[in-house]
């Protein structure tokens, strides 16, 4: 195929690329977003987490706003969402949350990034990248007609894995003693449920019923955590858990079997033995696992706990967050949930997404440069969509200087995040 060619390539269709690549579009960047699936939204919508987590402090604070907060009202202009709600965890932690419905998301990626002038590739997978020293030059993409360059002035990797920064040879950090990849879920839809006898479970009870789940094999993790598909009497229920390394071929495919197969007995337990349960029937797996950790990079600054924990400030804040540290541990039931304070906002700074040795590429999205720990609170999609549109939108302002990544002006991306409605 004949190569193509614009300013800034977003390579993979998650809510990080789908909002990175708005974000670049919109500031006039001619932008390509290539997504492996034939639809975009990633964990989202392949992965069929079904709610976003961590807008606001426990004190009611918002943090995020701008893009992410367009894609909410998106979706409940269509009936795809109830909008902003609250729900309390099995921890017995109360938490905002805007549950969605994962295929109108799908239309709603669809027709925010067509309506910003992105060119979306879908069924395009990644093949090769061309590097010349500091300076990326073409992406190889296997699509429907064959391998196809795209050259680009600027590169954003927001494939999750960082596909495009490992085959560039970019450097990542490295687990620390005894940390260990945050566990794959294969999430699940039940339906119907009766939710009036389902939501009113007492935490102790769902905890003993969840409990007895665990001791018989059935539920790989001492919870029942569901998230409603709006307007429906189906939930996604997130309960599983395979420790796998996803960016390793061969582990993902048996990753993939050992998720159905958790999937399925935990459904039947479900159905068996919840209140509200009793007439459910396992409706669909989601279409892949849901990854929560594999690479990361080794950026410009690397984000800590620490820097979470003390509200830590930047001359380069990118975005704000208040979601908890929310570890989830393989190899067993455990999680390590801290929460940080009642009305704690924590920053993100810009060069947590800039690589190390790369003038042209950017990354957004799950692969940040940040500790094991730190990585578990900034995870979420509401402060991946705020990260995202503030590197889409530096992306752009890179392809228009001829200078690199790393030299663009913090009050000048400040400015214009702030004039796109995002909180700073
Ligand atoms: C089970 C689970 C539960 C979670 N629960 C919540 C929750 O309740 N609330 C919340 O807000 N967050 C939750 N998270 C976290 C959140 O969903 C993810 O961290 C976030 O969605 C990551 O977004 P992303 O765009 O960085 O990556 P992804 O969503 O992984 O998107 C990457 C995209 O790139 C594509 N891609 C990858 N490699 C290639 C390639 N080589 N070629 C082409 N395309 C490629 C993928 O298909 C995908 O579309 C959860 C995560 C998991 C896994």
């Amino acid at each position: 195929m004949n190569p193509i060619e614009c300013d800034v390539l977003a390579s993979g269709g998650g809510m990080a690329g789908t909002v990175a690549a708005v974000a670049a579009a919109r500031q006039g960047a001619r932008t390509v977003l290539f997504e492996r699936h034939g639809f975009l939204g990633g964990a989202a919508t392949a992965g069929a987490v079904g709610q976003f987590v961590g807008w606001e402090t426990r004190a009611g604070r918002r943090v995020i706003a701008g893009i992410g907060e367009e894609i909410v009202e998106r979706l409940q202009k269509i009936g795809g969402s109830g909008g902003h709600g609250h729900f309390v965890m099995s921890t017995g932690h109360r938490m905002d949350r805007v549950e969605y419905d994962t295929e109108i998301l799908k239309v709603v990626l669809d027709e925010i990034a067509h309506e910003a002038g992105v060119r979306v590739l879908l069924h395009s997978q990644l093949a090769q990248v061309s590097r010349h020293g500091r300076t990326l030059g073409s992406a190889t993409l296997l699509t429907k007609g064959g391998l196809l360059d795209v050259r680009a002035r600027v590169f954003i990797d927001t494939s999750g894995d960082l596909d495009l920064m490992a085959r560039a040879g970019a450097p990542f950090l490295a687990l620390e003693a005894g940390e260990s990849l945050q566990p794959a879920t294969m999430m699940f839809r039940l339906g119907p449920i009766d939710f009036a006898q389902f939501d009113g479970m007492s935490l102790e009870t769902k905890a003993a019923l969840s409990a007895r789940g665990v001791a018989e094999k059935a539920l790989p993790r001492a919870a029942l955590h569901c998230s409603r598909v709006p307007g429906s009497d189906h939930g996604w229920f997130n309960v599983t858990r395979i420790a796998i390394d996803a960016s390793d071929p061969f582990a993902l495919s048996d990753g993939e079997r050992e998720g159905r197969r958790q999937a399925l007995a935990a459904a039947r337990f479900i159905a068996t033995n919840v209140p509200g349960c009793d007439r459910a029937r396992l409706v669909a797996f989601a279409p892949q696992l849901g990854i929560r950790e594999t690479r990361r990079i080794a950026g410009l600054a690397t984000l800590t706990s620490d820097d979470l924990r003390n509200g830590a400030e930047f001359i380069d804040t990118m975005a704000l967050g208040a979601y908890p540290i929310d570890v989830h541990h393989a190899g067993g039931a455990a999680i390590t949930f801290e929460e940080l304070g009642a009305d704690h906002v924590y920053a993100l700074p810009y060069r947590i997404a800039v690589p190390q040795g790369l003038d042209n590429a950017l990354v957004a999205g799950r692969g940040l440069s940040a500790t094991h720990e730190a990585h578990g609170a900034i995870r979420v999609m509401p402060t991946a969509m705020a990260v995202a549109h503030a590197i889409g939108t530096a992306a752009a302002l890179t392809a228009g200087s001829n200078q690199p990544a790393a030299a663009i002006d913090p009050a000048t991306l400040r400015e214009k995040l702030r004039a796109g409605g995002a909180i700073l």
